[in-house]
């Protein structure tokens, strides 16, 4: 990932933010400047929920240069258990032992890495609970 766009997106990914807004009262994610559900402005960022379910989910062998190093890897989409729903990767668990419906908390970890020498992202992804 490039570096502006890790800075760009850090507040959502390192802190899992969301928003919610006032005026409609539903929760979004990612973070934006107004409601994607009935344009106010009246928004405000919120924590997300920490756990979830599993969707679907699917293994991946091909990827960008910076993700190559962790391939293969699982990514799902989550439903949070605020109804957000977000795609991470599904980590400490074997795909065979993965089930549609599985219960999931997040947690912190490296997201990609540029290089040997190069920037590290870091963000979100999910656990077998
Ligand atoms: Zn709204």
């Amino acid at each position: 990932m490039e570096p502006p766009k890790i800075w760009r997106e850090r507040r959502e990914k390192y802190l899992a933010l969301g928003v919610l807004c006032h005026d409609c009262k539903k929760k979004n994610f990612p973070i934006t400047q107004r409601c994607p559900d009935c344009t106010s402005g009246n928004i405000e960022e919120v924590k997300l929920a920490q756990t979830g379910k599993i969707l679907y989910f699917t293994r991946v062998s091909q990827t960008a240069k910076e993700m190559m190093f962790y391939a293969p890897y699982i990514v799902a989409l989550i439903e949070l258990d605020d109804r957000i729903r977000v795609t991470g990767q599904i980590t400490d668990t074997k795909f065979e032992d993965l089930t549609e419906g599985m219960k999931v908390r997040m947690v912190f970890r490296t997201l990609s890495k540029n290089g040997e020498e190069g920037l590290i992202g870091y963000g979100f992804k999910f656990v077998h609970i």
